[in-house]
């Protein structure tokens, strides 16, 4: 998650105080990075996913599973096993947010063969079982999204009681401080934001009506005045940075070849970004309660609102610079390719001084503007030993400001003096049960950038409309019921001039390019209304070298995603709903018991672990279909 730096930490206060000094020089190492890389090309098409994991404790005599504090002495081992000893790990794991979490990769990137689609389920099996073999008896390591009971009482191992005092980390009535990661930056991150913001964070998530779900549903704090306050009548309320960043998810970063392939990649990435949250929705459960939301994206923004009222629009501008219309971590708010420019409809808050200062070197509007926008928040954390660097060789306080803007997209400029090229980074993906289902994800989304490099495709609708579809991704059962402006004609050409990589200049009005469809339509194709993504990745299959068991691998991962869309195989979200309501201790008051949770996450270890089918998520047997066709067969 983001920048670590070692050192003593600095106060909001302090830290504040070094917040221009960070900025400016954040700048000056940007424009050392794009002045030294800005021409680099010719790299090579390299990518890696990211998967976050929970470590759960199953006590079976009082049928209760809990979170295991252990985090750090996992991930010590796994470091010290792995990439310490062997610089060819083929694992390399990084910590998370949450003392119960850790974070794995693959040791190396991944290349542009096909057949690299065929190890990446491989990889992430070695990096189960690499991790599992650490823990100790009862103990699992899940790949959940959102646990469901988290924040209720006696949720970790060891438990401890939130103490909800000022000089702690959340102040949270609900999330111990115990269950932050111990590394000092993802305390100093949480005190921050709450010093910065003047108030703790508010999350109300709207709560699922069940049958016998009292209504209007209000939970009171009697001892809390704030909390009191905060929460909202009908809504599920939670108060720390744990609710949001304690959740898992899946990532996948690319490198481009140039840094106007990356920006043409994270322009057409970021229309895809709802459309498969929603295709991936996992986590339906808050704080013990059935929610009526089915991804995580909307919490884990609220729980990282640093903004002050001023900034929210809620008080007069006084002591800060700008309102600003979204959290840290929010979707993006500007294209960055040419042909994105004319679809930038949302109002932009920049930093004007950087956006001119960074013109005058040479960088152009597009790109100064996105630098400029993200230059608008303040450090989070600074560590007293790393104030004054080299700007010339280091990018800390660059990254300080572009690691704390958690967007569904994330455009990165190469680290100095390295051999890494710009990369993107697609970030809104939930995390799913099984090695199968993230390989399938994350292999859909690789083909997708290749069918867009190779077939030139446009996916660009305003961006206005964008932030639409991630509103409407998060709904309960969006995946069928959603419905998502898209664009209709993707193939450039068309109306389009396309003079070069990624600069396209349209010749029709916007308001004609795009119309409302389906999660079905857009992955699985309408005639007459939208060829489909899929049919698309399967015609550019058939046109590419690949063998017979890569093919297999493929086919089955486009099948899980085709039923997905069609609503055939149910999502994560859909199917963990159904096994509580199902659940004979339910009372469909929208209450998530300790036993229920107990035999959820328990049947969730045994999927993930081949243990037990789960054909209305995965298909029957689906794993086990071997390929035996010809090259021209495509999913059914
Ligand atoms: N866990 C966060 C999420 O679910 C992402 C943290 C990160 O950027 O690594 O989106
Ligand atoms: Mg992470």
């Amino acid at each position: 998650m983001g920048l670590l730096s070692q050192g003593s930490p600095l106060s909001w206060e302090e830290t504040k105080r070094h917040a221009d000094h960070v900025r400016r020089h954040g700048i000056l190492q940007f424009l050392h990075i794009y002045h030294a890389v800005k021409d680099r090309h010719k790299d090579v098409l390299k990518w890696g996913d990211e998967v976050e994991y929970m470590l759960v404790s199953f006590d079976h005599e009082n049928k209760k599973v809990q979170l295991v504090l252990s985090g750090e002495e996992v991930l010590e081992t796994l470091q010290e096993k792995g990439e310490r000893t062997n610089p060819n790990h083929p694992t390399l794991w990084r910590p998370e947010y949450g003392s119960y979490m850790i974070e794995g990769t693959p040791g190396q990137p991944y290349g542009g063969t096909m057949s690299e689609f065929n190890t990446v389920e491989d990889n992430m099996r070695k990096r189960r079982k690499e991790a599992t073999s650490l823990l100790k008896e009862n103990q699992a390591l899940c790949t959940i999204t959102s646990f469901p009971r988290l924040g209720c009482p006696g949720f970790t191992l060891p438990e401890f009681k939130p103490n909800p005092v000022e000089g702690g980390a959340s102040k949270s009535l609900f999330f111990p401080d115990e269950a932050i990661n111990r590394h000092p930056r993802f305390s100093t991150l949480t005190r921050n934001i709450r010093h910065r913001r003047g108030e703790k964070v508010v999350i109300n998530v709207p709560i699922f009506k069940d049958k016998n779900t009292p209504s209007p549903f209000i939970e009171t704090f009697p001892e809390d005045d704030e909390a009191g306050k905060a929460s909202k009548p009908d809504h599920i309320y939670m108060d720390a940075m744990g609710f949001g960043m304690g959740n898992c998810c899946l990532q996948v970063t690319f490198q481009a070849c140039s840094i106007s392939e990356a920006r043409y990649l994270y322009d057409q990435l970021a229309t895809i970004c709802p459309i498969v949250m929603a295709l991936s929705a996992a986590s339906p459960f808050y704080r013990g309660y059935v929610s009526d939301i089915d991804c995580r994206w909307g919490v884990i923004s609220a729980s990282v609102d640093d903004r002050t009222r001023e900034e929210r629009g809620l008080e007069p501008l006084k002591n800060n610079n700008y309102r600003i219309s979204k959290s840290r971590y929010d979707s993006i708010d500007s294209y960055l390719s040419e042909c994105g420019e004319k679809y930038n409809d949302i109002d932009l808050t920049i930093d004007k001084e950087i956006y001119e200062q960074l013109l005058k070197e040479g960088i152009d509007h597009l790109l100064a503007q996105h630098v400029a926008h993200l230059f608008i928040r303040d450090p989070l954390t600074l560590f007293e030993e790393k104030i004054h660097l080299d700007d010339a060789n280091e990018s800390d306080h660059f990254e300080n400001i572009q690691s704390t803007n958690w967007q569904t997209m994330r455009f990165k400029p190469p680290p100095p003096n390295s051999d890494i090229g710009w990369r993107v980074e697609f970030r809104p993906m939930e995390v799913q049960l099984t090695d199968f289902e993230n390989s399938a994800y994350v292999v859909f989304v690789v083909l997708l950038t290749r069918v867009i490099l190779s077939y030139k495709l446009d996916f660009l609708i305003p961006l206005s409309k964008v932030d639409e579809n991630m509103k409407v991704a998060q709904k309960r059962d969006a995946v069928l019921q959603g419905m998502f402006y898209f664009r209709k004609d993707i193939c450039k050409g068309g109306n389009a001039v396309v003079d070069g990589c990624g600069r396209t200049q349209h010749g029709a009005e916007p308001a004609a390019e795009y119309t409302l469809m389906s999660i079905d339509t857009i992955i699985n194709g309408k005639e007459g209304v939208f060829p489909g993504l899929i049919p698309i990745l399967n015609s550019y299959l058939e046109n590419m070298e690949v063998d017979v068991d890569t093919r297999c691998s493929i086919l089955n991962y486009l099948k899980l995603i085709k039923k997905r869309a069609s609503g055939e195989l149910m999502t994560v979200a859909r199917w963990m709903r159904e096994f509580i309501a199902n659940h004979p201790d339910y009372k469909q008051d929208s209450v998530i018991t300790d036993q229920m949770n107990y035999s959820l996450i328990s049947k969730c270890n045994e999927i993930a672990n081949e243990l037990c089918e789960c054909p209305e998520l995965l298909g029957p047997a689906f794993r086990k279909v071997k390929y035996s066709g010809s090259k021209t067969d495509s999913p059914n």
